[in-house]
């Protein structure tokens, strides 16, 4: 078995101490390791960013932008490299992990143009002979912590960005799949990045309270379940750091009596089951207003989700892979034992799938509960597995009340042909991303992307223009150039134009 080393100051370093197993989830075996991080070794990566950032922060923006076209092209010719490493130890199809490469490689192309959106402000004449203008200075060193479920696309949401802007990175990827993250920021190196401008950290909680310890960083961007990201902004916050903390989801769909049925039903299948439910857009729950609607989704999807094609996620034309290890299975699995319980409906039973070649991956077949109220665990709870969970409800209004009152408000969408209705929809839904006949409302690249209530612990949205804010700080310059000769008194008014 290889071991996975940190990538620090442009040089791969062993760990010394601690290390785990990193699976392939198809064949439920360990096949790599993945070193610990300890308290020095993130110390040496943040020393390695703190001694590059003086040179990085000078570097013209064009400059910079120049390494990131060179870093783009490299994604797209290693695309098929990146996507059978994810596959291999997440366990999502190959296209899917292309997928996600494509759209990190979005977050590349928007950092690309470093040198047009650091172009400030400017204001002549703000009162006589003076001038003003607001320059976007970089924080100095920060940091990225990111979860399994995207090894590529989260963490390229934060680093190019991050760096475009004149920062030195230090990312702490998730320790469960942690192959394809690290050979993306070799591939930057390549591009010619300058050492000690990214370093990458493999850890867990000890490398992560390292970060929000160390005075050096200034600021956190951190991506993974709801607990994670309130502890790591209130830890950061209460250090007088930045911290955008991106939480846990549960997702509703709207499905209204008047929706294209077979097209939202499709759409469902892909935003339910791909990926295995292991994004946090995920839809978990189709909100259908009248029994009507409800019982026609239960008998057009009901073939579909039993007609899965799931295998290991690395052979071609399949449609879900396995979960993302045992214990997840084992979790997932007991949300579904607890539906049961509950008292929901389970119409399409996907525990005790067996896959030929792989009986021992971590494979579960698509579920579907019907008849699922707000007081279930299984409705409360993010599950984050290929469980969907139908709630039947009366009126949009019903519909629009149960989303405001759930903890978490990631993404939703309607599916109607009712202008009005998807008007009032998105208006006042608490959610923080919201589709209109869109399942999956990731925002693209030059917007941002961030949720609401206990989906996200901070300010700012992560990447687009909300990223350019969180990793710069604004300086607000007033400059005066009197004409010579002239004579002023003090003046102890306050100054203005009045
Ligand atoms: P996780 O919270 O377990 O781990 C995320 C990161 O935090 C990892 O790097 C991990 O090593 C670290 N971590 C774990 N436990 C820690 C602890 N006790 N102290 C400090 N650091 C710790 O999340 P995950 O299981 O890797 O990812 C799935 C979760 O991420 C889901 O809840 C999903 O909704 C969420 N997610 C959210 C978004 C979003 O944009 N809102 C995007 C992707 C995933």
């Amino acid at each position: 078995m290889s071991s996975i080393p940190h990538l620090i100051n442009g040089e791969r370093i062993a760990e010394q101490g601690r290390s785990t197993d990193v699976f392939n989830p198809s064949t439920g075996e360990a096949v790599h390791k993945v070193g610990l991080a300890s308290r020095a070794t993130v110390q040496q990566a943040i020393d390695a960013a703190k001694a590059a950032f003086p040179a990085w922060r000078n570097t013209p923006p064009a400059k910079r932008a120049q390494v990131l076209f060179r870093f783009k092209q490299l994604l797209e010719q290693n695309e098929a490299v990146i996507a059978k490493l994810i596959s291999e130890e997440h366990g999502k199809t190959l296209e899917d992990a292309a997928g996600e490469l494509k759209r990190g490689i979005e977050n590349v192309e928007y950092a690309c143009a470093a040198p047009e959106i650091l172009k400030g402000e400017y204001s002549r004449n703000v009162g006589p002979n003076i001038d003003a203008w607001s320059d976007f200075q970089p924080l100095g060193v920060v940091a990225g912590i990111t979860p399994f479920n995207f090894p590529a696309m989260v963490p390229l949401w934060m680093y190019p960005l991050a760096i475009a802007c004149g920062n030195t990175f230090i990312l702490k990827p998730s320790e469960r799949d942690p192959s394809s993250t690290l050979l993306i920021a070799e591939l930057f190196h390549q591009a010619g990045l300058p050492k000690g401008v990214l370093n990458v950290v493999n850890g867990d909680k000890e490398a992560v309270d390292a970060l929000i310890e160390a005075p050096e960083v200034k600021a956190i961007s951190f991506v993974g379940s709801t607990p994670i990201a309130e502890y790591i902004y209130s830890e950061g916050a209460k250090r007088g750091k930045r911290v955008q903390a991106l939480g846990g989801a549960k997702n509703h769909a709207v499905l209204m009596p008047d929706a294209d049925l077979d097209n939202a039903v499709s759409a469902l299948m892909g935003a339910a089951y791909g990926s295995c439910g292991e994004r946090c857009m995920a839809i978990s729950v189709a909100v259908c207003v009248g029994d009507q609607i409800a019982d026609a989704l239960v008998e057009k999807i009901v073939p579909q989700i039993k007609a899965l094609k799931i295998g290991a996620g690395t052979s071609c034309g399949l449609d879900m892979g396995p979960l993302v290890t045992g214990a997840h299975l084992d979790k997932v699995t007991g949300y579904v034992e607890d539906g049961v319980k509950a008292g929901a409906q389970l119409v399409v039973d996907g525990r005790g799938i067996q896959v030929e070649g792989n009986e021992n991956g971590f494979f579960l077949g698509g579920c579907l509960f019907d008849r699922v109220t707000p007081d279930m665990r299984i409705y409360q709870e993010e599950i984050f597995g290929p469980v969907l969970c139908i709630v039947r409800v009366n009126s949009l209004e019903d519909a629009m009340q149960l989303i405001n009152d759930h903890e978490y408000g990631n993404g939703t969408c309607i599916f109607t042909r009712d202008g009005e209705a998807a008007r009032l929809f998105c208006d006042e839904i608490e959610v923080g991303m919201v589709g209109v006949n869109v399942p999956l409302p990731v925002p693209v690249a030059y917007h941002s992307f961030g949720g609401w209530k206990r989906s996200l612990f901070g300010d700012l949205h992560a990447y687009g223009p909300d990223g350019v804010r969180f990793y710069t700080r604004r300086k607000a310059i007033t400059q005066r150039w009197p004409q010579r000769a002239t004579h002023e008194a003090a003046q102890f008014a306050f100054p203005s134009n009045g």
